[in-house]
């Protein structure tokens, strides 16, 4: 997978990519990265990229020419079809799922937004994809595509070191992730649930299906809702 981010402030993004995962990622083929300050684009003089808003109103708007500038540039090296993905407030609310079907893709392209907003034109002739983190705001795009690329290289193919962990995260199976004990056994009195302890693998497992099933319940009615559950969690839930 190869990534491009559209950015006026590459610094707020560039430490994400060289650090931990996503750095050993890189090192090992997993996917390449690039980010390009659509300001080199702007034909504008003094390189501006943002204009006043037709009609008035508070703050700037970034003009389509830069960001459409830089978008084909990027398109003409990779030679690809990318998804073009605009970071908004506005946008589609990011879940795994999301992650999951991007992470498929070969090439994708990140468009991060600073000021008042994008002129529509970006959005409507531009873009495939459009993506918000949560119903706030933040001052860019930066963080909130730095969020969903972590997300979505940790599910490309043997970037996680134990291949078992990431489709039994949380969400990806539906549910919340159970809970997790390690070492001690008792600490300060606060003892770990003695199944785990057993080495029945059989009991352990459905010890841990039954704690996903009571903790998304107790957290997050809304996926229980999505859920087709058996009779048999049903009773679990104490639900009809
Ligand atoms: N005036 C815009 C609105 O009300 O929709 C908000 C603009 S915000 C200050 C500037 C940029 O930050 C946006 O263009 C977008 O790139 C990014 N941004 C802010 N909140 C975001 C969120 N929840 N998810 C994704 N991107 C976000």
């Amino acid at each position: 997978m190869h990534i491009d981010v559209l950015t006026l402030f590459p610094e707020m993004i560039s430490g994400v990519f060289d650090a931990s995962i996503l750095k050993k990622a890189q090192q090992n083929e997993k996917f390449s990265y690039n980010l390009v300050n659509f300001r080199d684009y702007s034909t504008n003089k003094h390189m501006k990229v943002d204009d006043y808003p037709y009609g008035g109103g508070a703050g700037m708007v970034l003009t389509p020419q830069p960001v459409f500038d830089a978008v084909d540039a990027v398109i003409s090296v990779k030679q690809t079809k990318p998804r073009v993905i605009l970071m908004s407030p506005q946008g589609e609310p990011y879940n795994q799922q999301k992650a999951e079907e991007l992470s498929q893709e070969d090439h994708l392209v990140f468009i991060c937004g600073h000021y008042e907003g994008y002129d529509e034109r970006i959005r409507e002739h531009l873009v495939t994809d459009e993506i918000s983190i949560g119903d706030y705001v933040l001052t860019g795009g930066e963080l909130a595509a730095a969020v969903v690329i972590d997300s979505i290289v940790r599910l490309l193919p043997d970037v996680l070191g134990n291949k078992a962990s990431a489709p039994k995260d949380s969400f990806s199976t539906g549910l919340l992730e159970h809970p997790h004990y390690t070492r001690p056994a008792d600490f300060r009195g606060m003892k770990v649930p003695d199944i785990l302890l057993s080495g029945d693998h059989a009991k352990i497992a459905e010890w841990r299906r039954i704690e996903s099933l009571k903790r998304t319940c107790e957290r997050r009615q809304d996926l229980i809702d999505e859920q087709d559950l058996s009779d048999e969690a049903k009773q679990i839930l104490g639900k009809k």
